[in-house]
């Protein structure tokens, strides 16, 4: 479930037949109110925190700071979609299981990958917090660069996927990764990709060279302008990855793919009573390759989904896992699909 409570460690849920026992810490306190779901809880920036005792545990000589520190790298920026959670869940659980069959490998019982898969479910939060506090830094490398000069970036892998963990105009090792080559050409936009959890990708345009990315699910696209302001960038990282650029003027707005020069709100009410959205999704219109589209309701339109002549299939696509009851609509514009 997405609205549910989630441990900040792991971003597991917390379940209500979690035991609560009495702190360890003396700053870390539990909430009595809540004792039955929360095992440990921490004040930090006026934020209640709450996580599971396994996780904390594995924090080695844990206290506020720390704990506060590790929590930010595991926040989410927004609530992900329950299919991404679910995608998330599946990433986890094919990595340990197969981290398992492979530590195990020098045994002669050692087990099939099936069976490794269904151990590999009892320790996803393990697995998660492990992994988060292997990778966390309480002084993560710098990121700053001159954008008329070449950028590398180093790259970290986190459940599954590739996050930005640092950029310069000097790599310090072989593994950084050149993402950007100057042409001579001014550069007017950055644009920055990632998720709900951290910067995927940083693309470099200039006036006469927009990027062309396709839509990725999951992946929002904002645009910096910084032509004539800044020579310069700097990222700031949650101790894993970098979460933005900063002292830039970026888009409020986020967009399924690097958004176009062309586009532009407009309000049917007043702009001042008008909250710009977080993200915003493109849908391609006018193209001979499509054939139809999807869409599908639920008290509001959910999503519309743009079928192409190529498909295997052409069938009314549904959000799964959203609701027991949405309705799908299905438009064709072509005969004799
Ligand atoms: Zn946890």
């Amino acid at each position: 479930m997405a609205n549910a409570q989630r441990c900040c460690l792991c971003q597991f849920e917390i379940s209500r037949e979690d035991v609560v026992t009495e702190s360890k810490y003396g700053s870390l306190r539990n909430s009595p109110s809540y004792s039955y779901l929360y095992l440990y809880t921490v004040w930090e920036y006026s934020f209640l925190r709450s996580c599971h005792r396994h996780c904390l545990d594995m924090i080695p000589r844990p206290n506020p700071q720390r704990l506060a520190g590790i929590a930010e790298a595991m926040k989410y920026e927004y609530i992900p979609s329950s299919r991404q959670m679910d995608i998330r869940h599946r990433k986890i659980k094919s990595l340990l299981s197969t981290e398992l069959l492979a530590h195990f490998a020098h045994l002669e019982s050692n087990l099939p990958l099936e069976l490794w898969s269904i151990v590999a479910e009892y320790l996803l939060p393990y697995f998660a917090s492990a992994n988060l506090q292997r990778l966390w830094s309480p002084t993560p490398e710098p990121s700053c660069a001159n954008i008329s000069k070449p950028i590398w970036c180093k790259y970290v892998d986190l459940e599954g996927n590739k996050y930005i963990a640092a950029f310069s105009n000097d790599p310090s090792s072989d593994d950084w990764e050149l993402i950007f080559q100057p042409s001579g050409e001014l550069i007017v936009d950055i644009f920055v990709g990632g998720n709900h959890f951290g910067i995927t990708k940083l693309l470099f345009s200039s006036s006469h060279n927009s990027p062309d990315v396709d839509e990725a699910e999951g992946i929002w696209w904002r645009k910096v302008h910084v032509e004539g302001r800044y020579s310069s960038i700097r990222g700031f990282s949650d101790g894993i990855k970098l979460r933005h650029l900063m002292n830039v003027d970026k888009d409020i707005t986020a967009w399924s793919v690097p958004k176009s020069d062309n586009v532009r709100f407009e309000h049917l009410s007043p702009s001042f009573v008008t909250t710009l959205p977080a993200r915003m999704a493109s849908l391609d219109c006018n193209c001979p390759a499509i054939v139809g589209y999807s869409i599908l309701w639920e008290c509001g339109l959910v999503t519309i989904h743009v079928h192409r002549i190529d498909e295997d299939r052409f069938e009314s696509k549904r959000t799964q896992g959203e609701s027991s009851s949405p309705v799908s609509i299905l438009v064709i514009l072509q005969t004799g699909l």
